[in-house]
């Protein structure tokens, strides 16, 4: 089921739960701003989510309503996530899906970082 990114934070959707501690994940960086961990059911060699510590739905309500900080520290985070995973040199591809017509499942915003090998053309189906 997809998501409306308008609607309004659902404290119990999964990453919350996550961010809480309240059930597991295999994390690959942290700081003040953001949690970066292995997506559970990985679609490519390395499949990792970046996803804001802030309550923010989507894209959407990130980019309108998140501080400065909280933006360049996500945004500063990711490439360093993908710098300390090795990704610059062979490239990667960031993926964020935003409501119905993204796909998007999970009610907290969060870039997909993909990459270990060609990863081909942008978009199936
Ligand atoms: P999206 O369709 O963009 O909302 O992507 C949600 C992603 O979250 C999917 O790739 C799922 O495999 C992933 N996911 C769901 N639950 C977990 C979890 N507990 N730990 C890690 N990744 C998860």
């Amino acid at each position: 089921m997809t998501i409306d990114p308008r609607k309004p934070y659902d404290p119990d959707n999964i990453f919350a739960k996550i961010l809480r501690g309240e059930i597991p994940n295999n994390t690959v960086y942290e700081d003040e701003h953001v949690l970066a961990f292995h997506d559970i059911a990985p679609q490519a060699p390395v499949h990792v989510l970046v996803i804001p510590k802030g309550a923010y739905v989507s894209w959407d309500d990130f980019t309108a309503n998140a501080s400065d900080a909280e933006i360049g520290g996500f945004i500063r985070a990711v490439g360093h996530v993908a710098r300390e995973m090795g990704l610059v040199e062979p490239g990667y591809r960031l993926l964020a899906n935003i409501g119905h017509d993204g796909g998007q499942e999970v009610p907290h915003l969060h870039v997909h970082l993909f990459g270990g090998k060609p990863l081909g053309r942008m978009i199936a189906g």
